[in-house]
């Protein structure tokens, strides 16, 4: 049985104390079998979609990121980083990634979306030296 802890739950200094820390002062927001020799994958419970985002190695708890199923009004366009618009999650590296993809897997929710880059190009200006024009008097 694995205990699905909701990562919000987490005090943020105990968030990266895997294997030292158990959690079991943390109500589970479910548990769930354990699924043998498979990886825990994204599952929905309660309106939710869970996305594991640790497994203790004894299998006894799985920290999860909590996305709403219906979240609605995701901004998936000229947004600073690469967004999944069925899950809203924002993938950090971004800027690692090539200009575009044809098929990209959400880490969160494995749905499949595609992207492209969109770059804005802006211009500097500096003077050198500026030109000596002749000036006509009026006769
Ligand atoms: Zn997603």
């Amino acid at each position: 049985m694995i205990r699905i802890i909701d990562e919000g739950k987490i005090p943020k200094e105990r968030r990266w104390s895997l294997g030292k820390d158990n959690y079991e002062d943390i109500t589970p927001d479910i548990i769930v079998e354990d699924p043998v020799g498979k990886d825990l994958v994204p599952f929905i419970y309660g309106g939710y979609i869970y996305s594991p985002g640790m497994l203790s190695r004894d299998r006894k708890y799985a920290i999860c990121s909590k996305t709403p199923v219906n979240i609605q009004d995701i901004n998936c366009d000229f947004t600073d980083s690469i967004t999944c618009p069925y899950c809203g999650h924002k993938l950090t590296d971004s800027w690692e990634m090539p200009d575009s993809s044809d098929e990209e897997i959400c880490d969160y929710c494995h749905s499949k979306y595609s992207y492209e880059r969109d770059v804005e190009v802006t211009y500097n200006s500096v003077k050198i030296e500026k030109a000596k024009l002749v000036e006509i008097k009026k006769g």
